[in-house]
């Protein structure tokens, strides 16, 4: 067969080869050791958590003096969002990370570039062409029927599926078979000619996981679909190569065709880049780990964390947390640094089935947003709910100082308070300081319910004084309980219930579902200052009935 008049039969328009662009985008000029990687994901419109997690790569690019970009994989037209590139965009830069180059909202900035796949059809089918000339890939007219009948007799006959051997049918067709589908406008697709052998082992280095061993890929891939775009692994070849990628890092899921990646990178002679496979975010359901998905869980899209309102930092260092073996005890080490003083390195990086679990977040979270000032979470707050909450928003603006008081209560002290993790848990959490808002939720304490609970208010209306000190505070609280027969300490009280009507936990319940509406409230003197003398005798009284 004459495969440089195959390759002009197939490919008429391209006129270049792959020397023209090896020249156009020349190995980078960088710092030995400079870490090349990028994201790229397809324009679906659902941003997920492994875009972020994947994302790390920026810390690993720049830690080296390297270069981090962003490519769109829009060769499926069929799932392309409109948005959905400025999507990634913003929820990047929501989380911090910046591309030093690729695509832009507004176009694109870099030397490597187009960085959308469909704008790069010329770059595929110039190597297209090459590998056609050099009688590594050929076009194959089976339609979608063949196909399926091709499946079916390989299940019939329990034979590995795939196209290959006797099954690869357009493989070793002569030239006239080929010109006479081609000028009968039939459809094709180009197909990899492997001559790869089943029994072989490659090893391929993986930065994460070490040395592995592949099976050569054997089957006769896809590399160019029939409207002359790209598979996934041809794209992604071409793009790493001719992008200069040092290391590609995505998802465990790519480890079942990475033979096919390193096989053209090798029989292209081109340097493979180091191989990055990062552990599938995986859940417990019930007793079982399964992979998260996208139908049944609302986390794995990167908005979750938005609208939930954790706090970006948060995110990063439960991700981190769970994604790197090294992290937790650097966190715990440097409480306050920020999560991109750690040095990162790929050699710590889980391997299998990185657990994700909401709890560990949310308790990350509120460790983090227990050890901020009452401006930061006031200003945290407060953006978020402009988005997600503009009545509190108003209120918020409105009232500044009142906020700031109310969340700088429980906070700093060798014990700061731990109440809420997220932005939308704050402003639960908060609502009862704001008349607006304020609510009765949980039952008055049994022990200090109907004619006590009277009493109780009154003489506790009768003796407030604002001018107290937290302990004056404190021993008048105590007179009332003892005075009522209530137990001071709650642990005689337990021993013998029969000997009083309950005791100061009952008493100070009261006083919390009075002025905040809930048992389960921070320290009572404190949030009657915040709320004013007005606001809380009004509460009190309210409550008496
Ligand atoms: N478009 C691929 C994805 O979103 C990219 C994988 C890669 O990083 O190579 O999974």
């Amino acid at each position: 067969m004459d495969y440089t008049a195959l390759a002009e039969l197939l490919f008429p328009d391209i006129t270049k080869s792959i020397s023209d662009f090896e020249e156009k985008y020349p190995p980078r000029d960088l710092p030995a050791g400079a870490v090349v990687t990028r994201i790229a994901p397809s324009p679906t419109g659902f941003v997920h958590l492994g875009n972020l997690y994947n994302a790390i790569g920026e810390r690993l690019a720049h830690q080296t003096g390297g270069v981090f970009y962003l490519r769109i994989e829009d060769t499926d037209q069929k799932r392309e969002v409109e948005g959905a590139v400025e999507a990634v965009i913003d929820a990047m830069n929501f989380y911090g990370v910046h591309f030093d180059e690729g695509v832009t909202k507004d176009g694109e900035s870099g030397a490597y570039g187009p960085y959308r796949q469909r704008q790069r059809k010329e770059i595929y089918q110039t190597v297209a062409k090459s590998l056609v000339q050099r009688g590594l890939a050929y076009p194959c007219f089976c339609t979608e029927d063949d196909l399926k009948a091709m499946h079916d007799a390989q299940e019939a006959a329990k034979d590995n599926y795939g196209y290959y051997g006797k099954y690869a049918v357009w493989r070793d067709r002569p030239a006239e078979d080929i010109k006479a589908e081609l000028e009968k406008g039939t459809e094709w697709v180009l197909r990899f000619r492997s001559e790869g052998d089943p029994e072989h082992m490659i090893p391929v280095l993986d930065g994460i996981r070490g040395e592995l061993k592949v099976q050569e890929n054997y089957t006769d891939f896809v590399l160019l679909k029939s409207d002359g775009i790209p598979t996934y692994h041809f794209a992604h070849v071409c793009d790493d190569h001719f992008m200069r990628t040092t290391h590609v890092i995505r998802d465990e899921s790519w480890l079942a065709t990475l033979p096919i990646h390193v096989q053209l990178f090798d029989i292209l002679g081109w340097e493979r880049p180091v191989y990055c496979h990062t552990a599938t975010l995986m859940k417990m359901d019930g007793s079982s780990k399964r992979k998260l998905s996208k139908r049944k869980d609302p986390e794995l899209a990167l908005s979750y964390y938005s609208e939930v309102g954790y706090p970006q930092e948060a995110t990063w260092l439960y991700l981190l947390t769970v994604l790197n073996s090294n992290f937790e005890e650097w966190h715990l080490a440097n409480p306050d640094a920020d999560s991109r003083a750690f040095t990162f390195s790929l050699e710590k990086m889980s391997t299998s089935g990185a657990l994700f679990d909401l709890e560990k977040l949310d308790n990350i979270a509120k460790e983090y947003l227990a050890r901020q000032n009452a401006d930061f979470v006031y200003d945290g707050l407060l953006r978020w709910a402009k988005i997600y909450d503009p009545a509190l928003a108003d209120r918020m603006t409105a009232k500044a100082d009142f906020y700031k008081a109310a969340i700088n209560v429980g906070r700093g002290g060798e014990k700061p308070r731990k109440d809420y993790g997220s932005w939308s848990a704050a402003a639960k959490f908060l609502s009862f300081y704001d008349t607006a808002t304020f609510c009765i939720t949980d039952a008055c304490p049994e022990n200090a319910d109907g004619d006590m609970k009277r009493e109780i208010l009154t003489r506790y209306l009768d003796t407030l004084d604002f001018s107290d000190s937290q302990e004056e505070w404190f021993a008048k609280v105590k007179q009332i309980t003892d005075a009522l027969g209530y137990a001071v300490q709650p642990k005689k009280y337990k021993k013998n219930p029969e000997l009083y009507k309950g005791s100061i936990v009952d008493v100070t319940n009261l006083l919390r579902v009075a002025l905040t509406g809930r048992q389960n409230a921070p320290d009572i003197c404190e949030i009657s200052h915040v709320l004013g003398e007005e606001e809380t005798r009004r509460r009190l009284t309210a409550y008496m009935g």
